[in-house]
């Protein structure tokens, strides 16, 4: 008798214990995946909440400005576009509070 390390469930061989076991390990991984993406969302709203407070933004406002960063930040990491695209939006934020 083979014995799961995870449940303890018998099996008569050591091929159905494993294929048993790998269900628990994908099991596993797709709890890690989902804490990995819920981490990721906490973040944004984390970021999110941020831009509302600093800003004096409404969440739907501050909505778009993420949406307009993570697209920048990720087409300058990708190389699409230059850093100066980044800059630029960045130095209208700081003109947009002095003004208004
Ligand atoms: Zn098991």
């Amino acid at each position: 008798m083979f014995r799961c390390g995870f449940c303890g469930a018998e099996f008569p061989s050591e091929e159905e214990a494993a294929s048993h076991m790998m269900k628990h390990l994908s099991e596993q991984l797709e709890k890690q995946h989902q804490a990995v993406s819920q981490t990721y969302l906490l973040m944004a709203a984390s970021q999110l909440t941020q831009i509302c407070l600093i800003s004096g933004r409404r969440p739907e406002e501050a909505m778009d400005i993420f949406t307009r960063v993570y697209e920048l930040l990720k087409n300058w990491h990708g190389g699409a576009q230059p850093k100066d695209d980044f800059m630029r939006w960045l130095e209208q934020q700081w003109g947009d509070k002095e003004s208004g």
